[in-house]
């Protein structure tokens, strides 16, 4: 048996993770990102929880095949550093080489949101399947393409984005400074903005209600939670929300072409609410659907933990 070490690494925690050749997590550690420290002193913490999950498994770190890190962000093939963690204010750190310089086995490190698509290609949701495209919704929409079971990131590895595919032009601000990108309309911070809107111009819908009247305490399931118990401003929230979202993966669908799209963050826990009319929507929407039918939306299955079985897994599929 093989066995890799995966890291999961963000702006609040650390995982780090000895996965199997199978896929099974052995044993799992974690810690606090301490982002008041610096550079040199975070990465060592990742060492840290790293060596404390290979401990935890009662192995050795040369029992490893290799050490895989997903971080967010983005490392340039060219200059080997990490462009920019706004989480973090890193910008342009030797994250590769500091991280090297820890281990004694390779070390690789790709994006924790393409990470966890390789993971649930792999072990998750999208098992047994090739070609795969994952779309996370949540503060952004964050995602990752698998491809021939490797990650497709195109030149620079600044590819992949498919947050900031324009879905209407001229649309609403994105975080990245553009206007009408998939993630101003699909993200979980989207659909908020959505229900307090609809909020506001029908006071007298359940979704007043459902927040107790206060839309800083609206979420993102307060709109499904109304529209279950039958209300049709909350219904019509939820349609236009997931006319958007299958809108940008019709977009998605026709250059990719995946075998099966996977949905993950807090809203892929709405299941069949979400689901069905998603795949409806997509049938109505996608090219040649009807001569080459519609790749199927499912839901992430892994959790946090696709992060780590990703992470890991880089050892395995990127060299
Ligand atoms: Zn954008």
């Amino acid at each position: 048996m093989k066995y890799y070490l995966g890291i999961d690494f963000g702006g609040t925690n650390i995982v780090a993770g000895v996965v199997d050749e199978t896929y099974r997590i052995i044993a799992k550690h974690r810690n606090r990102t301490r982002r008041e420290e610096s550079f040199e002193t975070i990465v060592a913490d990742i060492a840290e929880t790293a060596y404390a999950a290979v401990s935890d498994a009662g192995m050795t770190i040369r029992d490893m095949e290799s050490v895989g890190l997903g971080a967010p962000g983005s490392i340039s093939p060219q200059t080997n550093k990490l462009l920019y963690n706004n989480n973090l204010n890193w910008y342009n750190v030797p994250l590769p080489d500091e991280m090297a310089s820890h281990f004694p086995v390779p070390v690789l490190i790709r994006n924790d949101a393409d990470c966890a698509a390789l993971g649930e290609a792999l072990a998750g949701a999208a098992n047994g399947y090739d070609h795969v495209l994952t779309l996370t919704l949540g503060t952004g929409v964050g995602g990752g393409i698998i491809v021939g079971k490797k990650i497709f990131s195109g030149c620079d590895r600044m590819g992949g984005e498919i947050g900031h595919t324009k879905l209407i032009f001229g649309g609403a601000r994105c975080t990245c400074g553009q206007l009408g990108c998939l993630e101003a309309y699909a993200s979980a911070t989207a659909l908020i903005r959505q229900t307090i809107e609809a909020m506001e111009e029908h006071p007298e819908s359940l979704l007043s209600e459902q927040c107790g009247g206060d839309p800083a305490a609206v979420d993102a399931q307060t709109a499904f939670d109304a529209a279950r118990r039958g209300d049709r401003t909350a219904q019509e929230v939820v349609d236009r929300f997931i006319t958007y979202l299958a809108a940008g993966i019709s977009s998605l669908v026709a250059v990719i072409r995946p075998q099966i799209v996977v949905i993950g963050g807090g809203i892929s826990n709405e299941r069949e609410y979400l689901l069905t009319p998603l795949n409806q929507k997509l049938k109505e929407l996608t090219y040649s659907a009807a001569q080459a039918g519609v790749p199927p939306v499912v839901c992430a299955a892994l959790g946090n933990d696709a992060g780590i079985v990703g992470a890991a897994m880089l050892g395995r599929t990127q060299i």
